[in-house]
């Protein structure tokens, strides 16, 4: 112990000379001179103070009207903790651990700060996250996504050798970070030395303190330059039109009407009057409405939002003073569609005058350092970005903000068992942080693209995802990591989630397999721990992997968590049809994907992927991501053992198109509907929801009979009546072997329905002959 306790100190001599050589240099000292600017730095003997003398201590920016982030908490912070370590002659034996919500943001972050301190990554500032890192045996400081944390958990529940834990954004409140508060809630009362450290972008921080018995809180004052703020009736009204209200929300969140009346025209127009009429005229909108919460589908950003979008970045290129333009986007499809309209427009496609980037959490790393670059001289940078860049990512010489006000975001209804990925509109809170983002370098313009109005009628916060999303991944986190019932662990979070949400999701997985009847972690279960994804997909892949036929299942699954690949233009509907319809002779969307992507892949390989995608009607963007996801799951499947890292003949069945079926039942079961057929057409049935229908979009809706009894299905929507997104048909021995089991009167709903089906269809010997097999392949697959 001696002598290593004497190598550390030797470690710490080390490091403390090379940080003072490093400060002392004219690159270190410029770094410096920058570093000191930030509001963050101003506080940093009190913020190491603060940390000192408490075990745990809540760090906030000091919101002002503008919102107020990229004060350089992420950055400088964990640093501040390192430096002062490394001075006193520690720097070998502290162990900082710094979490961030997002892979795409510890990796950004960890770059950045080895930057700060003159060094590459790997040496005393590294980075873990799922399936990449970059941390040496010197790492002190490490950027982590919450997720790579609570794995090390698992191995190691004390921590040990870990000094401090920062979890930073916890203002986001995602469940990974709720899930490890929890943990860490446990563990710190045996752990009197190790610190824990919040850092929030919001003004809650009361929340958290009083969840740590009134943890110290410090806020970090800030700065932002003043942001003149315009919403839609502001840029409408540039081009002399006025936004009426015909009626207004009731209690009862009935809509509320929008009507855009034309005002007599003015005698001079603003560029932008002309740019905003061009984009209604290219719309044509001569009257839109625009409705609340309730029923935002008919606002249509495909239709008036990326026209308008494409004006005002048009007109900010051409009259506006220079400086970035960062843009809010929805989702990475739409930030994708948009970005495909705007290179082919001929002033902001032309990249000798508009550098046009992305930032969302699906980005490759070196694509977003580009994001930090400043742009030549005479060149506009313009960020499409996610709500990613509201907090966690800070493009520094940012301008003008434009804010299409949503994002998506999961949920989940307890009620109907039914998880949903929505574009909704977002809080209070976030919009101001957007807003903010304008006014970081010197006074900005925040264009918000929805009346004020509506923004009034935001939420302050936005629910947290523990509140809102399936718990199913958690309830199986909870169980890998042994901690006891699981109702009563969560009723411990900040946030409790309701019971029904957590009995659902228990439920669930005990019908799926990953648990037994006493929420034990069956071997089915143990795999998809270790699988972060749903449980559903880890559930294809594992059954691709064991009946080899990996390869059109990693399509499946790849598929399903991508946006449908299969476009359709308004006008050319008749056309993306029948290009479809080559692909969707299985009776299934989920195999018209695999065929699609087959397709795909072969004419990439001649090089002619895109004309593919093109005479297809074929999201190039939604190959390449399933592409791409390919690989991932298949590295994963190698980490945990199921697939031989060598090998790729996990394929030997994969031309088997029942086996393909199987698999895709066994994953999406309970998601199953029976078909009944009548004279001309059939209609479909759930348990749940009685009648359900297909979305027009699934290629058994063109169908007048299916030649199966079941479909199965990924994703229901809950609109009027419950839609059908997807589906696959399969037979009756498909569902008895790979759908539930089928012994009866253990309370499951479907499988009464599937008892009482066989009884009807079935001599008594068949029936049992197949639950003897199925009792067989359930012991193979478990085990
Ligand atoms: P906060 O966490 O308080 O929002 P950050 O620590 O993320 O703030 O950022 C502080 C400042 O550091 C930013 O305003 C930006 O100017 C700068 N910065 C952050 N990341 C980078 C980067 N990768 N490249 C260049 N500058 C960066
Ligand atoms: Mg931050």
């Amino acid at each position: 112990k001696a002598f290593v306790e004497k190598i550390l100190r030797q470690r710490s001599l080390e490091m403390r000379d090379q940080q003072q050589a490093w400060q002392e240099s004219l690159e270190g000292r410029r770094m410096l001179e920058f570093r000191s600017s930030l509001p963050a730095y101003k506080e940093k003997e009190a913020i190491l103070s603060a940390i000192s003398r408490n075990q745990i201590v809540v760090f906030l920016s000091n919101q002002t009207e503008e919102g107020e982030t990229g004060c350089g908490k992420t950055t400088q912070l964990p640093q501040f903790i390192l430096e002062s370590e490394i001075e006193s002659v520690r720097g070998a034996f502290c162990n900082i651990i710094c979490t961030q919500p997002r892979r795409i943001s510890a990796i950004s972050v960890s770059e950045r700060v080895a930057s700060e301190r003159g060094e590459k990554l790997g040496e005393s500032v590294g980075y873990k996250v799922r399936l990449e890192g970059m941390k040496g045996r010197d790492t002190h400081l490490l950027f982590c996504t919450t997720g790579i944390l609570l794995r090390r958990l698992l191995a190691d529940r004390n921590l040990k050798g870990v000094t401090h834990i920062i979890v930073d954004e916890i203002h986001e409140r995602g469940m990974n970070e709720d899930f490890l508060l929890i943990v860490l809630k446990d563990l710190l009362p045996h752990r009197p030395e190790l610190k824990l450290i919040l850092m929030s972008a919001t003004p809650d921080a009361e929340l958290f303190s009083s969840y740590f018995n009134g943890a110290a809180i410090m806020k970090i004052p800030g700065f932002t330059y003043p942001v003149r703020t315009h919403f839609l009736e502001n840029i409408l009204e540039m081009s002399g039109y006025r936004l009426t209200s015909d009626n207004q929300i009731d209690d009862y969140g009935q809509e509320r009407i929008w009507k855009m009346n034309k005002q007599a025209p003015r005698k001079r127009k603003s560029p932008i009057a002309s740019a905003v009429e061009d984009a209604l005229r290219a719309a044509d909108l001569k009257d839109f409405s625009l409705q609340t919460q309730e029923s935002l589908s008919c606002w249509n950003p495909d239709c008036i939002g990326f026209n308008l979008i494409e004006y005002i970045l048009c007109n900010i290129c051409e009259h506006e003073r220079p400086g970035a333009v960062l843009v809010f986007m929805t989702g990475w499809d739409d930030i994708n569609a948009l970005k495909e309209k705007l290179l082919i427009h001929p002033i902001l496609g032309d990249s000798s005058r508009v550098l046009l980037l992305t930032c969302h959490s699906s980005m490759a790393s070196s694509e977003q350092n580009l994001i930090f670059e400043e742009p030549e001289d005479g060149i506009r940078k313009i960020v499409l970005a996610t709500n990613i860049a509201e907090t966690s990512i800070t493009i520094s010489d940012c301008v003008f903000v434009l804010d299409c006000g949503k994002a998506k975001e999961s949920s989940y209804d307890a009620l109907n068992n039914t998880p949903c990925l929505l574009p909704t509109w977002i809080s209070k809170v976030s919009a101001q942080q957007r807003r903010g983002r304008a006014g970081r370098v010197q006074p900005g313009e925040c264009y918000h693209l929805y009346p004020r109005c509506l923004h009034d009628a935001f939420t302050e916060y936005q629910l947290p995802e523990i509140l809102r999303t399936p718990l199913q991944s958690l309830c199986l986190q909870i169980k890998s990591l042994k901690l006891g019932s699981i109702s009563e662990f969560l009723s411990r979070a900040l946030q409790s989630p309701e019971m029904l949400a957590v009995q659902n999701a228990i439920e669930y997985l005990k019908i799926i397999g990953p648990f037994d009847k006493n929420e034990n972690l069956t071997i089915l279960g143990h795999y998809l721990t270790m699988l972060p994804m749903e449980p559903k997909l880890g559930k294809m892949l594992i059954f691709g992997a064991i009946f080899n036929c990996l390869d059109p299942i990693l399509t499946v699954a790849a598929g399903l968590s991508v946006r449908d690949p299969f476009l359709s233009p308004l006008d050319k509907k008749d056309l993306a049809e029948a290009a479809k319809s080559q692909f969707s002779h299985d009776h299934s969307d989920h195999l018209a994907v695999v065929r699609a992507y087959e397709g795909w892949k072969d004419a990439e390989m001649d090089l002619i992927g895109h004309e593919y995608c093109w005479n297809n009607f074929l999201s190039a963007q939604s190959m390449k991501a399933i592409d791409a996801l390919r690989i991932e799951f298949l590295s994963l499947l190698k980490d945990i053992g199921l697939v031989d890292s060598n090998t790729t003949s996990c394929n030997t069945w994969s031309y088997e198109v029942h086996l393909i079926r199987a698999a895709i039942c066994y994953g999406l079961y309970p998601g199953i509907c029976f078909v009944v057929h009548n004279e001309k057409s059939f209609s479909l049935k759930t348990m749940e929801d009685g009648q359900v229908l297909l979305h027009s979009n699934s290629v058994n809706a063109r169908e007048t009979k299916i030649p199966y009894p079941w479909l199965v299905f990924n994703e229901k929507i809950k609109v009027n009546s419950v839609f059908l997104r997807d589906s696959t048909a399969v037979s009756d021995s498909l569902v008895l072997l790979f759908g539930g089991s089928i012994s009866k009167g253990d309370g499951d709903g479907h499988l009464k329905m599937l008892g009482g089906y066989l009884e009807f269809f079935m001599k008594p010997a068949v029936a049992n002959m197949y639950q003897s097999i199925r009792q067989k392949l359930d012991d193979f697959i478990q085990n």
